[in-house]
């Protein structure tokens, strides 16, 4: 009997694991199926990236308050769980509090600390919640945005709330152990942590209850907090949450080139250089990929990732041109239809096999003509992510599969190729009439 709450630990431990395991399996294979792409060059720079925009959040802070209470979220839900190497430790071993021993006068100081946390991620949340549904922020409501309709919409909300209920739990689990302590109750009174800064304030209001009614309640915040990180744990990887821990690598292989500068097309490139005789015909010319992107396998890997690392924080789509002038287009949907592609494929694995292909494609199905068309490129959403994510390399490939293997390019867009490739300039006048407008 006395090892049940040991063992049903271990038991919630090893189903937490195996969930999130599972999930973060899905999610890298769904990633691996993007193409090759080497982001390994420049490593001081990447490097640089990962601590400026992931770890210090750089560009949060463009909108300082936001900024400063999305940091106060982050930096006190990744300290707190530090508190979790505790709470584990003691939920394998049987123990209470067992880092108050070797920490010793250090522990109560370690304690308060995380309270002041807990109450910043708890005060910070409550803003966000506010901003979200009584505020009504432009950029996260549903009803301007399609993006976020439904699940979206509901993934913040649920996110918020959970942290704030179990920032409660943290601090109503110490009020009580702290009552317990000063009534010498049991394993309570060998830890003295004196008062705390935070839950001090709530241990007035239990102050009543009996010494079993007070050990019931440590009990159940105590349990509570930990299954609700667990839960928290697993959720993570089916949220967009899951930007806490993709932000990293996602900042570290994000692009370093200059913003303006498109990559060109090696095949093309190739084929160009053969007609203005500067590259010799390959005597065995090989098979020619696709132009372009119809589905996700024909992105690059990063492009993959991007969609998972997404906030869905419409940073991108309030800066986007397009949207603002009331076009179809929102770089945070081309972001949110990518991920919702890949975890369809993994829906359509986890039934018939990895080997299962269905017959959707991202463009088409997912994304359509009248989106990727309206995009001027002008980098602007890739200029406001957080988190170095551009949508705008997803459009281009698109719109290149669909203007180079399928010609369908607007009329105006033929016209311009046309005069091109004919007047090797985007107008209808010929290369001997260029100098013409200076006659005079
Ligand atoms: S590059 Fe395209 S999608 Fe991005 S902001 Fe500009 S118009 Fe919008
Ligand atoms: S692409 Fe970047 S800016 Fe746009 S919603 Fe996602 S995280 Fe925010």
């Amino acid at each position: 009997m006395q090892f049940i709450p040991q063992i049903l630990f271990l038991i919630a431990l090893g189903v937490t694991g195996y969930l999130a395991g599972k999930r973060v399996f899905l999610i890298r294979k769904t990633i691996q199926l993007g193409k090759d792409e080497d982001r390994t060059d420049r490593r001081k720079e990447r490097l640089r990236n990962m601590l400026l925009l992931a770890l210090g959040q750089k560009k949060m802070f463009r909108k300082p308050v936001v900024g400063i209470l999305h940091f106060m979220v982050y930096a006190g839900f990744v300290l707190i769980n530090i508190e979790m190497l505790e709470i584990v430790l003691d939920g394998l071993l049987g123990t209470h509090r067992i880092f108050s021993r070797p920490l010793g006068s250090f522990y109560p100081f370690v304690l308060n600390f995380f309270e002041i946390l807990a109450f910043g991620v708890l005060l910070a949340c409550a803003v966000f919640l506010v901003r979200r549904n009584i505020l009504k922020v432009e950029r996260f409501q549903p009803a301007r945005h399609r993006e976020m309709k439904g699940w979206p919409f509901l993934d913040a909300n649920i996110i918020l709330t959970l942290e704030i209920v179990l920032m409660a739990a943290f601090l109503t689990m110490n009020a009580a152990d702290y009552i317990l302590q000063t009534r010498d109750y049991g394993h309570f009174g060998e830890v003295r942590t004196g008062a705390f800064l935070i839950s001090g304030f709530i241990a007035p209001a239990i102050d009543g209850l009996s010494d079993q009614a007070l050990v019931a309640l440590e009990r159940f915040t105590w349990w509570f907090h930990i299954l609700g990180i667990m839960f928290f744990m697993v959720y993570l990887t089916y949220s967009k949450h899951l930007h806490i821990i993709l932000a990293f690598p996602n900042t570290y292989f994000g692009d370093l080139d200059a913003k303006g500068r498109m990559r060109n097309m090696p095949a093309v490139s190739e084929e160009v250089k053969i007609m203005l005789g500067i590259a010799q015909a390959p005597e065995n010319p090989g098979e020619v990929g696709r132009f372009g992107a119809r589905d996700v396998t024909d992105l690059s890997w990063k492009s993959l990732m991007d969609a998972y690392s997404c906030t869905e924080c419409g940073r991108c789509t309030s800066a986007c041109p397009a949207n603002q002038t009331g076009k179809l287009l929102s770089p945070r949907k081309i972001m949110t239809d990518t991920r919702d592609r890949l975890e369809d494929i993994q829906k359509g694995w986890l039934k018939n096999g990895y080997d299962y292909t269905d017959e959707k494609t991202l463009l088409g199905d997912y994304i359509s003509d009248e989106e990727i068309l309206a995009c001027t490129s002008c980098n602007a959403c890739v200029q406001e992510c957080p988190v170095m994510i551009n949508p705008l390399s997803i459009i281009l490939e698109l719109r290149r599969y669909r203007v180079m293997e399928e010609s369908k390019a607007p009329q105006s867009w033929n016209m311009m190729f046309q005069n091109l490739e004919t007047n090797m300039a985007p107008w209808k006048f010929s290369p001997d009439q260029r100098m013409e407008w200076v006659r005079d």
